[in-house]
């Protein structure tokens, strides 16, 4: 459990009823996020925050972070074998050609790894929206 680990790095405890709270109001955020803003702020060893569990506010906030962090649109690179727009030279049977140029009634098509980078970026935007 995330929130007792917290407690347990920050050497303090939390009473059943603050636990119940703060778990009503993380509730809405991905378990994920919860558990990485939990372990950053554990492992944050200034002494000031010794015996002190963090605000709820403080949770949220750094769950707020891990979510958009975990959910940041990655920026696509090409293979290497498709343009820098992430296209690919294709012949008549769709096989991708490696020199284009000696290929008659070649065609452009999107290459893989621009297909499936927006794949995992779509995925990942309607994971955050849900
Ligand atoms: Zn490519």
């Amino acid at each position: 459990m995330a929130l007792l680990d917290l407690a347990e790095a920050r050497a303090t405890s939390v009473s059943e009823r603050g636990l119940e709270r703060y778990l009503a109001s993380l509730a809405a955020f991905d378990l994920r996020d919860v558990v990485t803003a939990t372990l950053q702020l554990g492992e944050e060893e200034s002494q000031e925050f010794r015996g002190v569990f963090p605000q709820l506010g403080t949770i949220i906030a750094r769950t707020r972070q891990a979510q958009a962090e975990r959910t940041k649109p990655k920026p696509w690179v090409p293979c290497g074998r498709c343009t820098a727009e992430g296209y690919v030279f294709v012949n008549a049977e769709g096989v991708v050609c490696d020199d284009p140029s000696s290929v008659p009634n070649r065609r452009l098509r999107e290459c893989e790894c621009k297909t499936v980078w927006r794949a995992a970026r779509d995925a990942a935007r309607l994971d955050t929206a849900a």
